[in-house]
């Protein structure tokens, strides 16, 4: 839906009469100023400056433009799938960091209004064979914590925003044996990231690996996984907040590991389908299927648990992996997360402000004064309906509002 004629970059706009979620509560009857790009004001219906075009927000519900915490982009394709879904940041962690780079423009990463921004781990830290190396491109790994300063180093001189760490060492009960970093190297990447002030996210796949994660000290944990004690240890919610770590549960992605078809309930909606290209239809349609359906119920309570006693949980749905497509499955995972116990609200906090903060991207994720006019517009109230998300009016990068049908119809004509 185009809403304003050609409205481009840096133009100006109120949306008006507009429930907010600025990304940690909501506001009811509220409007929103936006000049060149920003957000300059959040103030009560009806009272912002006139004279600039009016965007009627009733009925309808103003969110930051969501935040995937957990992708592995290969394109501005990618970028540009996220967006057409309100997906206005994704974080990447893995990917060779010429692509990365290739993908951002501009200062400090910023880039242009046709697809969500990037921001990029580059190369996940592993090693030799380990998790990661089967991905089509050769990444430089590590044998021994001497190593780590340099390979940090090495992955900051690349562009590297964060630091990424494959960590399985130590088994997962005899399903998979894969090479892996050992616990002194995993120790030494998180001190050697930390020395320069970059934020290391660790992998890994079992409660064991988990608990050497963060005795290292790494700032969050980019997955729960299946395997360990059918109860969660009380334990672990403790540490995890001692030490001031987030968790990135990844659900969506888990499920296609127990065969739960994820993405099936993605392509079943017409919301979401109608912005599918036939190779997300085909990615979505398939599960990784390593482990059993009921070795799911546990990353479930364990999110619950993890969020009842106040663990910061980010939204990120592993894209790329089987059973899920760029953008699309934000929204599923939203809805796993709000199945899983969150509240619509708290799921909403995950894909917007939670991940904004943890990631120390402070120029967005809310609706404040100053802030980047990323910026989506539904049908509804997600703050009840979680799935009200899906019902996307506009979406802004920058304050300027991407024509998603058109996008759509012109790259579907392209490239299919
Ligand atoms: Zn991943």
């Amino acid at each position: 839906m185009i809403l304003l004629p050609a409205l481009g970059r840096g133009q100006d706009f109120i949306v008006d009469h507009v429930r907010v979620f600025d990304g940690a509560r909501t506001i009811e009857h509220a409007s929103v100023l936006v000049r060149a790009g920003k957000i300059v004001a959040v103030g009560p219906a009806g009272r912002l400056a006139s004279g600039i075009p009016v965007i009627d927000g009733s009925g309808r519900t103003l969110l930051p433009g969501l935040i995937d915490a957990h992708t592995h982009i290969q394109s501005r394709l990618d970028l540009q799938k996220s967006l057409v879904f309100g997906v206005t940041t994704d974080i990447s962690l893995h990917m060779p960091p010429q692509s990365a780079n290739e993908l951002k423009s501009g200062p400090h990463g910023a880039t242009t209004g046709d697809h969500a921004d990037l921001r990029s781990a580059g190369y996940a830290a592993t090693a030799p064979g380990g998790d990661g190396t089967g991905y089509g491109f050769s990444v430089p790994t590590l044998t021994n914590s001497s190593q780590a300063q340099d390979w940090v180093d090495d992955r900051i001189a690349e562009g590297s925003e964060f630091i990424k760490i494959m960590y399985e060492s130590g088994g997962e009960y005899g399903r998979i044996t894969r090479p892996s970093i050992d616990k002194p190297t995993l120790v030494a990447i998180v001190a050697a990231a930390h020395r320069r002030g970059k934020l290391p996210s660790a992998h890994m796949h079992t409660d064991k690996q988990a608990f050497d994660a963060i005795d290292a000290g790494a700032d969050g944990l980019a997955h729960l996984y299946l395997y360990g004690n059918d109860e969660v240890d009380p334990q672990f919610s403790q540490r995890l907040l001692a030490h001031h770590m987030f968790v990135i549960p990844t659900l969506t992605v888990l499920r296609s590991a127990c065969g739960l078809s994820p993405g099936q309930a993605i392509i079943d909606d017409s919301r979401l389908r109608k912005y599918l290209f036939p190779e997300d239809v085909t990615l979505l349609q398939r599960n990784i299927a390593r482990a059993s359906p009921s070795d799911c119920a546990r990353p479930r309570s364990a999110t619950a648990a993890l969020d009842s006693r106040g663990v910061p949980i980010l939204a990120g749905s592993d894209q790329h992996n089987a059973g899920t497509a760029a953008g699309a499955s934000i929204h599923g995972e939203l809805a796993l997360l709000v199945e899983a116990g969150l509240t619509p609200l708290q799921a909403l906090q995950a894909a917007t402000s939670v991940p904004a903060k943890a990631f120390r991207l402070m120029d967005r994720g809310r609706i404040a004064p100053g802030l980047r006019a990323d910026l989506l517009l539904v049908q509804g109230n997600p703050t009840v309906d979680i799935y009200a998300t899906r019902n996307i009016v506009a979406v802004w990068k920058d304050g300027a509002e991407f024509d998603r049908d058109a996008w759509f119809n012109q790259v579907n004509t392209e490239i299919h």
